[in-house]
């Protein structure tokens, strides 16, 4: 058999010029055509228990959507991924591939070669789907009544599967829109609402219902749910901001990342006069904070017209959270960074605005509870950064919306709901859970993950209660 010659790298996937693209919110990466992709698919070893499955959280067939690809038959290949998740659009775009299906991928074991592009292709495949037509569901499932409260990529994976296993579902989303953080946290360059909305379509398709503006715990109680559905799955995310609470943070000008990307994504700021939620005009901004949010607040902030643009990170490059791509896109961009930096204090003038930002440098000590060097101050680096505005994207923890509400339910000692990694049952029998309202900020995979075992544990929950309540 003729011997196949495998291009080393990956197929290059076209971009916007960083000089053009921070101007403006268009996506930044602009996609594969259908034969950069039959390329990329044929760089694939097709093999036998494949690793990159094993390590994908939702275990797609992913030798079997790319060989459907390179022979060139795009329906089967959104058939065969359609299969495991239902949100390829969004997964193509924004999972951490690099360190987890790619990361093992046997093809990037040789040293000569890269890994095979499988986000991209995935990518690929979805958006061939989105020009598709969508086919609506006419009957709702008659297997049982579920409500899914919070809409974000978990609910969404719960709904659409329990749809798919013969369920009505409701989900209940606080928000104006759905989606959670793929709508209100990641901007429009990496994350077009357009796919995000086409892909929630597609789920609403199977018979879904989204009940928008229903925060639960307020507009409707966890009693209600409790009696008027066979059971139901908490999703409510982690979206309460975390400050350092430093001297200063009340000033005019410090944000929390939450409400700075809320307002640019949800509220459409960047479109100001014609959405009216404006976000201040800032020349000089620091961000504090090293993972995807941080990259997202900063990237924006350049995009509305900031000159200087700083991310402070406690740590060093070789410990930053955020995706690759992420960090190199915001180099090409012109984001600077300081590392070792942590600040102290911000400082204002008489008017109570953000004037600048005090900071400190630092240095690694010894490793802390996760593994990673802990950042030590050096006493007497203190300096300036002058700055209209900061943006603190140092974490976030649990919304206590619905906690407070329903203090029957078991959580874990960081407040988060304690529920079972293997089955996603909490401490109160119908009651499911996951997502980051389980395990504290994650990804959105890890949180589709939890969504599809949390489908198959409450399908077997309702059926066997269905079967014992029937008369003997
Ligand atoms: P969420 O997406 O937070 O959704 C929860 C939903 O529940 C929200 O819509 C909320 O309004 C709703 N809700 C809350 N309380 C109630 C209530 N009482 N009643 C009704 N509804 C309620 N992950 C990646 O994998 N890759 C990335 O590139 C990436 N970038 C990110 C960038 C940003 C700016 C942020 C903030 C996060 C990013 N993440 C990324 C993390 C990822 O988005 C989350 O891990 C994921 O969205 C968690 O999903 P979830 O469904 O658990 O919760
Ligand atoms: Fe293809 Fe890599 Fe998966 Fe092997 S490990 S099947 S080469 S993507």
């Amino acid at each position: 058999m003729a011997k196949v010659k495998r291009s080393y790298t990956k197929t290059p996937m076209k971009e916007q010029a960083p000089e053009v693209r921070c101007h403006n919110f268009e996506e930044v990466a602009l996609g594969y055509s259908l034969e950069e992709g039959q390329l990329e698919a044929s760089r694939c070893l097709q093999c036998k228990n494949a690793p990159c499955i094993e390590n994908c959280p939702v275990m797609i067939d992913i030798p079997g959507f790319i060989k459907a690809i390179e022979e060139g038959d795009m329906p089967r290949a959104y058939e065969v991924l359609g299969r495991y998740t239902n949100l390829p659009a969004i997964c193509g775009r924004v999972c951490p591939q690099e360190k987890q299906c790619e990361m093992v991928c046997r093809l990037g074991r040789s040293k000569k070669f890269e890994p095979v592009a499988i986000g991209k292709l995935e990518r690929l495949v979805a958006d061939w789907a989105l020009d598709q037509p969508i086919e609506y569901k006419e009957v709702v499932g008659d297997k049982g009544k579920v409500a899914i409260i919070g809409s974000g990529p978990s609910g969404l994976t719960a709904a659409g599967d329990l749809a798919k296993l013969g369920y009505e579902v409701i989900v209940y989303e606080a928000l104006h829109a759905p989606g959670g953080v793929l709508t209100y946290g990641i901007p429009e360059f990496r994350l077009p609402k357009k796919v995000v909305n086409n892909e929630i379509e597609r789920i609403k398709a199977q018979g879904v219902t989204i009940e928008t503006n229903v925060v639960v715990g307020k507009t409707i109680t966890m009693d209600e749910i409790l009696e008027e559905f066979d059971a139901c799955y908490l999703s409510v995310g982690a979206g309460a901001p975390n400050f350092q609470g430093i001297k200063g943070t009340s000033l005019k000008g410090v944000y929390s990342s939450s409400e700075y990307l809320t307002r640019i994504n949800l509220m459409h700021g960047y479109q100001f006069p014609k959405y009216d939620t404006p976000v201040q005009e800032s020349k000089n901004v620091v961000v504090i904070g090293g993972g995807n949010v941080a990259m997202d607040a900063a990237r924006s902030a350049k995009r509305l017209g900031a000159e200087n643009v700083s991310i402070v990170y406690r740590r060093s490059l070789a410990e930053l959270p955020a995706r690759e791509e992420e960090y190199h896109h915001s180099v090409e961009e012109g984001i600077n960074y300081h590392w070792l930096t942590n600040p102290i204090e911000y400082v204002g003038d008489e008017e109570g605005r953000l004037v600048a930002v005090k900071c400190i440098q630092m240095e690694l000590g010894e490793p802390d509870d996760s593994g990673r060097r802990r950042p030590v101050a050096i006493p007497g680096s203190e300096f300036i950064i002058e700055a209209d505005t900061a943006i603190e994207a140092i974490g976030q923890g649990a919304n206590k919306v619905l906690l407070d509400t329903f203090p029957e339910l078991a959580l874990n000692k960081w407040g988060y709901i304690d529920a079972s990694e293997e089955t996603c049952a909490t401490s109160i029998p119908g009651v499911y859970a996951g997502g980051d309202i389980v395990t504290g900020a994650a990804t959105v995979i890890l949180a589709m993950g939890a969504g599809k075992i949390a489908a198959n544990e409450i399908d077997n929950y309702v059926q066997n209660k269905k079967l014992q309540e029937q008369p003997v």
